[in-house]
């Protein structure tokens, strides 16, 4: 059947406009035949897509893999440098430890010969790069919001307030409360956890030292990741009943106990803007595809903020599927074809599960306030600052050095370590 195009990604957040960038170059499939719908990036009367200047509130700790990743996707020469932070080092300790005592568990890039232990980016950045790489090769963006959504056999119907289209291929990359997802009940595991990440930028005394610190407390934990222009994004996971006390408090009470529960590493705190609460929950599609469809990122599964991996492990489902689609592309497959949605879900679902279950198991054991379960998680936190093997496999795996990675997020073999920061400014961009 003749549809307008092979595959329509829905969603331009991270996931969505990385996927889509890396579609473009490297499944087979003409960028020209690759649709993407985008209104957050693109408003539906055009525009540019601007970067204010301060920090966004939502930032991503990204990974090796993921850098890997958005060099293949075209995307990384995208990135605006000044508003990139490399981290070489991450402080992890608990409320019952001091956070400069033997029980802080430290990761330093130079203890495994890296530049740096990945980059602090604002999703809005990291969107827009994927943006710019995509329509740079010729792939159709939208900034019309899905509306409707049905799948036969021979393609998928779309429906946006512009019109309808067909696809071979639907892409729900489309986010936590996903409209792919919904539209075709695709069944979702879904667990509460009952707490609220608050997250703001704020300014500190002494300086971030290119380090992200995280400190366990009894009601979650509460981290600050350094920024590009010297100040931090905290992400501050605390129980319901606290997340609220703290979202009502003035600015000043804010910090001051901002600066108890960080234990006053880095000194004083003071908030530089406003605080956002996100409430927290996992959840997991039952399956990443149905007829015609794949869904990836946070349409297929939300984890707990923790360990940072949510936009990380979309990009793995990106390169996952990309790879899939170029197999079955160079076998003259339709890229809707159940065998290979079928393949990407193979690829990625227990991958998928069992760290959105990783995360959950970390809170569960290390968010414990004082008393005898806070003394045995600084303890086992101690225990693995202890051990260099340990120490190096955790960074190592963290960066997606090791594991198993799609070939799309690994670096060649024998090549060194990047260090080329990211160059160019963002994009324009005006709907198809
Ligand atoms: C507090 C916090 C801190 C985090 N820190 C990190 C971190 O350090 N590192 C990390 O890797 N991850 C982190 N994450 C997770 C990360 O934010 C998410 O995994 C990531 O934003 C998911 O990207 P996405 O593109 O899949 O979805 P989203 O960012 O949600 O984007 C989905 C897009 O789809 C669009 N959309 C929705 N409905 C429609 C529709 N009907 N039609 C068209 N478009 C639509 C939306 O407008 C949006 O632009 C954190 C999460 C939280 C809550």
């Amino acid at each position: 059947m003749n549809t307008d195009f092979d595959i329509a990604v829905i969603g331009g957040g991270p996931n969505g406009a990385t996927a889509a960038a890396l579609l473009a170059r490297h499944s087979g499939v003409a960028p020209a035949r690759i649709a993407l719908i985008a209104p957050e990036l693109l408003p539906a009367a055009g525009g540019t897509v601007s970067t204010p200047a301060a920090p966004d509130l939502r930032v991503a700790a990204i990974s090796r893999a993921s850098e890997q990743l958005l060099r293949n996707a075209g995307a990384w020469e995208h990135l605006v440098q000044e508003r990139v932070c490399a981290y070489e080092r991450m402080r992890v300790w608990h409320e019952s430890a001091p956070h400069d005592g033997p029980e802080t568990l430290v990761f330093s890039a130079a203890e495994i010969a890296e530049p740096n232990l990945g980059y602090i980016v604002e999703n809005r950045v990291l969107a827009s790069a994927g943006l710019t790489s995509f329509r740079a090769q010729g792939g159709q963006v939208s900034g019309e919001r899905l509306q409707s959504l049905q799948v036969d056999a021979g393609s998928a119907r779309l429906g946006t307030s512009a019109g309808e289209f067909t696809a071979r291929l639907v892409i729900g990359a489309d986010g936590a409360r996903s409209q792919v997802r919904e539209l075709l009940k695709l069944p979702l595991r879904a667990h509460d956890y009952r707490q609220s990440a608050i997250v703001a930028t704020i300014a500190t005394a002494r300086p971030h030292q290119h380090t992200a610190w995280q400190r366990f407390l009894g009601t979650g934990p509460l981290a600050f990741l350094p920024l590009f222009d010297g100040s931090c994004s905290i992400v501050w996971s605390a129980d319901q009943r606290l997340a609220e006390e703290l979202m009502a408090l003035s600015p000043a009470e804010f910090a001051l106990r901002l600066d108890a529960a960080s234990d006053r590493v880095l000194g004083a705190t003071q908030l530089l803007s406003e605080r956002l609460a996100v409430p927290l929950r996992r959840a997991t599609a039952v399956t990443l595809v149905g007829v015609r469809v794949a869904l990836l990122g946070d349409a297929a599964h939300v984890i707990h903020p923790l360990a940072g991996q949510g936009v990380n492990l979309g990009f793995l489902d990106a390169a996952a599927l990309c790879e899939v689609l170029a197999a079955g592309a160079a076998e003259g497959e339709d890229p809707g074809a159940a065998r290979l949605l079928v393949r990407y879900e193979q690829e990625r679902l227990t991958h998928d599960t069992l760290m959105s279950w990783s995360m959950s198991g970390f809170n569960e054991l290390f968010a414990r306030g004082p008393g005898p379960a806070g003394w045995i998680a600084a303890r086992l936190l101690g225990l693995a600052g202890a051990s260099a093997v340990l120490r190096r496999g955790f960074a190592r795996r963290a960066l997606g050095l090791a594991g198993e990675v799609p070939p799309l997020a690994r670096r060649a073999p024998g090549t060194a370590p990047a260090t080329a920061r990211p160059t160019a400014a963002v994009s324009r961009a005006t709907s198809w």
